[in-house]
């Protein structure tokens, strides 16, 4: 180990984890430090929304245990969080007065929830969803819940309505969109899949605001422009905001998210990179730049930085790819959607299986599945490897048929 400055890396999740992991597994052995703002070990967020969680013996998320990083000489500071950057001298300053030098920054600090912004937000028993610590209290919430409105027809809030009908509550999603998952999935597949949730005993009012939360300190009632919704636990989920202000108040290039180019590098300031839910960055799908937020885009990008750290630089081009479990409906996504894209909506060989096949100007660039993992898969390797599909191609025959037959001619060849 040498005693020069190494990497630093803000944020102690998904992404943070994978660049770390990636550098010692790359050789890179110089001093590497994680400023990691929660108290807990690096974890796992998807288990948070997808069962409701009492105890904390029940929530066993965390990466890795505590050796991993003791063995690799990872300087894991949790609960310490960094409150500036001296991009001219190259130093993090935490909130306890550490100043640890860097060679390579990385801004892993991803995204935190959008606030609900209306009256009575405060109010006991109102919560929102991204920490261990929130889903311990929404779980404890739920033992006693009876009617759970959930504001925000999004991915967590539909695996959360789910929770809370298991749990024996009523449920009543509420989503000021004319419909729901507006920003992720096609009109087209998010019909069935909200009469599958409106089957399973979830009120779904879309086009619907939320003017005020009431309750003599505690919340007892949901007032929406339509009616007023009884209420003993209130979640709400309207999406996240990139954790970006470290960058902007040291004066990196911000937009929504902390502006990276195609190697994932501040515009900048090129020995500071960003990478999962705080970067904004090229992808060669999208016109412009995209922000992601999942875990396959926390982990590849946690991965391309710390290969390039450690001397192998590449460029960031993996397919996205994103999963959503919402009680028994698997939601999983292939590829990057545009709303103009024409989708096809494709029945599986079992009634509750059906893809949404996206195509651009005739080409393939995107599949939606329900309840399908085999044609999902298939979608990858396909997208993955960029070959042409042709709506053509998929005139009958699914993902998986076409990818085995694509692999027959292959080895035939
Ligand atoms: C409830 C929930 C369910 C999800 N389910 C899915 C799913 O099913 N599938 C999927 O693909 N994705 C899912 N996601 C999204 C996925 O978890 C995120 O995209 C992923 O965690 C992003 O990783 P990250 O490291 O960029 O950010 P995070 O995992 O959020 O980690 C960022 C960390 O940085 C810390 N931090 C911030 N600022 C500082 C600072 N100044 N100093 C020190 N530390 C700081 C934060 O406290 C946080 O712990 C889910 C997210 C949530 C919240």
């Amino acid at each position: 180990m040498t005693s020069t400055a190494g990497v630093v890396v803000v944020g102690g999740g998904q992404a943070a984890f994978s660049v770390v992991s990636t550098l010692r597994a790359s050789g890179y052995d110089a001093p590497v430090t994680v400023f990691a703002a929660e108290p807990h070990l690096p974890y796992q967020r998807p288990p948070l929304s997808k069962a409701a969680h009492t105890e904390p013996d029940g929530l066993r998320v965390e990466l890795v245990p505590e050796s991993f990083y003791r063995e690799r000489n990872i300087d894991l500071r949790l609960g310490d969080h960094v409150v500036a950057l001296d991009t001219a001298a190259a130093t993090v300053v935490s909130r306890t007065g550490a100043r640890v030098p860097y060679a390579h920054l990385v801004l892993a600090t991803g995204a935190r929830n959008r606030p609900l912004p209306v009256p009575g937000a405060e109010l006991d028993g109102v919560h929102a969803l991204r920490s261990v610590d929130d889903a311990l209290t929404i779980g404890r919430a739920l033992t006693t819940a009876r009617d759970v409105v959930v504001v925000g027809g999004g991915f967590i809030g539909l695996e959360l309505a789910r929770v809370a009908l298991t749990r024996g509550a009523r449920v009543t999603v509420v989503e000021l969109a004319d419909r729901l998952l507006s920003r992720a999935v096609s009109r087209e597949l998010e019909l069935p899949l909200r009469e599958r949730h409106e089957h399973a005993g979830v009120r779904v009012l879309t086009g619907t605001g939320v003017r005020a939360l009431e309750g003599p300190g505690r919340v007892e009632r949901v007032v929406t422009d339509r009616e007023v919704l009884p209420a003993d636990l209130v979640v709400y989920g309207i999406g996240a905001i990139p954790r970006d202000d470290l960058a902007r108040e040291a004066g990196l290039a911000v937009d929504d998210g902390v502006v990276v180019d195609e190697q994932l590098r501040s515009v900048t300031d090129s020995r500071i990179s960003a990478v999962g839910d705080c970067a904004r960055h090229p992808h060669p799908n999208v016109e412009g730049l995209v922000r992601l937020e999942s875990v396959q885009n926390a982990i590849d990008q946690g991965t391309l930085v710390g290969r390039r750290i450690a001397g192998s630089p590449a460029s960031y081009e993996s397919l996205p790819w994103f999963w959503s479990d919402q009680g028994d409906l698997k939601l999983q996504i292939a590829g990057l959607r545009s709303p103009s894209d024409e989708v096809r909506l494709v029945p599986g060989d079992s009634p509750e299986r059906l893809a949404g096949y996206a195509f651009r100007d005739g080409l393939l660039v995107a599949v939606e599945t329900l309840n399908w993992p085999a044609e999902h898969l298939a979608a990858r390797r396909l997208l993955e490897r960029r070959t042409p599909i042709l709506a053509g191609d998929l005139a009958g025959p699914t993902l998986g048929a076409l990818a085995r037959a694509r692999r027959a001619a292959e080895v035939r060849a």
